[in-house]
């Protein structure tokens, strides 16, 4: 230990309270986040300059535990599909798939397919129900005309919220395709939207969350922390969240109240709180605020917020009055890519954080793989160097084959034509060579990305290239990272810096 460390820790010992106390002896213990927990940058960004950060609730401080909700919903909302829409009984054996439901894909409600595209458009992946398929039918499904993600078609799985809906509808779609009577996959699926939205609207599912939060809601008192060390040098954090202000309560008493020394109340954390803003709209339009009193009663609408308060609703313009601060001095943290992170870059100039939980698995197992990711760049790379020298041994037979032709080689050039026959050969065990390489990349590629997930593999790439959801995180999320906490290791006034951003052509220099 440093002399430096043994200093902070004297002054630890004497100065600091004790939730204090806590924060800095991690700060001198955690220099360095673990590979999985770091946050990464996409645009520079100085917290130094960052006066007021907003957090989202769900999927964002509330670091659910992804299955047990999924599962919730999945069972709660396919009941109501037997006992409310009719559907016949046979569907209650449907099982979950944790594996199969991720975010990042498309659902195609016409065909009844679950999709995964590239950032180009191109379906690289595609399951009929629980059917995988192959190349051709992917082809004539999706490569004779241009898509159109945005179309009515096709339904964008945004949220973590949204994948008991797409092993519902996969389940659904896999049934219909082997006979069971069920309405067309338009039907099915906005059945089953409206049966998960009623779970959601009617406090069914939140009340059975609320009756058994440990089962659903991990509590990581470096959450606490991460709030704490954020709040340095009088920042002022924000809670701004769609869910009411009941639940919002009891997830907050949960996560928060009594996990550090001296919190003895979550309300502490944050300078201002917003229930039911009914993001996107929160972003684009001008609605008032209603203030509620510490019960969630309404108690008056106002236009903009007072530091202290509860509020409902209301909108980012409101906000903004009270922060009287360029919007590039907000930096907004939400786990939702259209509602929390594109709404806000296209309508105002806050800065971004995107919380993608997935990550830091799909990280441990890169980790695990590093000696195979690493082989798999080389033998493309050779690949194509192989593929350039074939190339070329083929173009010069071509022009040997024009020129036999044009000179009417005779029976007296016997070697001309024997060293043709020579290159043919040659360029035959060539291709076969290739073949076999090509084989042993695919199984490469295929080992890799099964092992992270085995029906999608990796959330951020589809193939070589980005994923659309790997895309759209590299466009509107400044920071992106596996959970809030993970703030916990940075410093308060940590410069976030963009380490690279190449372009293909970078990689010759
Ligand atoms: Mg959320």
């Amino acid at each position: 230990m440093s002399h430096l460390d043994l200093l902070d820790r004297a002054l630890l010992e004497d100065l600091a309270p004790s939730t204090q106390k806590e924060l800095l002896e991690q700060a001198l213990t955690d220099h360095q986040p673990p590979d999985n927990r770091r946050v990464f940058v996409n645009r520079t960004l100085r917290m130094e300059k960052i006066r007021f950060i907003g957090f989202d609730l769900d999927w964002t401080l509330a670091d659910y535990h992804q299955t047990a909700m999924s599962e919730l919903a999945f069972e709660l909302a396919l009941e109501r599909l037997a006992h409310q829409f009719g559907y016949p009984e046979e569907i209650l054996e449907s099982k979950f798939q944790s594996e199969f439901c991720r975010r990042g894909l498309m659902l195609d409600i016409e065909e009844g397919m679950v999709l995964k595209m590239n950032r180009h458009r191109y379906v690289g992946r595609a399951y009929h129900g629980r059917r995988f398929l192959d190349n051709t039918e992917r082809s004539s499904l999706y490569r004779q005309e241009p898509i159109y993600p945005s179309s009515k078609r096709f339904v964008f799985v945004d949220t973590l919220f949204e994948l008991p809906e797409v092993n519902m509808f996969s389940e659904l779609a896999e049934r219909k395709r082997n006979g069971l009577e069920l309405p067309d996959y338009g039907t099915i699926y906005r059945d089953t939207r409206n049966a998960v939205d009623s779970l959601h609207g009617d406090g069914s599912l939140k009340s059975k969350i609320l009756a058994d939060l440990p089962r659903y809601l991990p509590r990581d008192p470096k959450l606490a922390l991460a709030l704490e060390r954020l709040a340095l040098g009088d920042r002022k954090l924000l809670l701004i969240t769609n869910s009411e202000w009941y639940y919002t309560e009891g997830l907050c008493t949960y996560l928060f109240d009594g996990v550090l020394p001296g919190l003895d109340s979550w309300r502490d954390l944050f300078d201002l709180v917003i229930v039911s803003s009914g993001k996107p709209n929160f972003f684009k339009k001008s609605i008032p605020f209603k203030r509620l009193d510490d019960q969630g009663d309404e108690v008056e609408e106002v236009t903009t917020p007072r530091w202290g308060g509860i509020y409902s609703g209301g909108c980012r313009g409101g906000l903004m009055h009270l922060l009287d601060c360029p919007g590039e001095q907000v930096l907004y943290v939400g786990d939702h890519i259209y509602g929390d992170i594109l709404s806000s870059k296209m309508s105002s100039t806050w800065r971004t954080a995107l919380v993608v939980r997935e990550l830091e698995d799909e990280l441990t197992v890169r980790k695990e793989l590093t000696a195979q990711q690493r082989h798999q760049l080389v033998l493309r790379s050779e690949l194509v160097d192989f593929g350039q020298r074939i190339d070329d041994l083929d173009d010069i037979l071509l022009l040997l084959e024009r020129l036999s032709k044009e000179a009417a080689v005779t029976p007296g050039n016997g070697a001309y034509l024997q060293s043709m026959e020579r290159l043919r050969d040659d360029l035959a065990t060539l291709r076969q060579e290739h073949k076999a390489m090509r084989k042993h990349a695919g199984r490469l590629q295929r080992r890799i990305s099964t092992a992270i997930n085995s029906f999608w593999g990796s959330l951020f790439k589809q193939g070589s290239n980005k994923s659309l959801f790997g895309s759209q995180v590299d466009d509107f999320a400044c920071l992106y990272t596996s959970r809030v906490s993970n703030f916990s290791y940075y410093g308060s006034k940590h410069y976030f810096r963009v380490l690279q951003d190449s372009m293909m052509h970078e990689s010759v220099l």
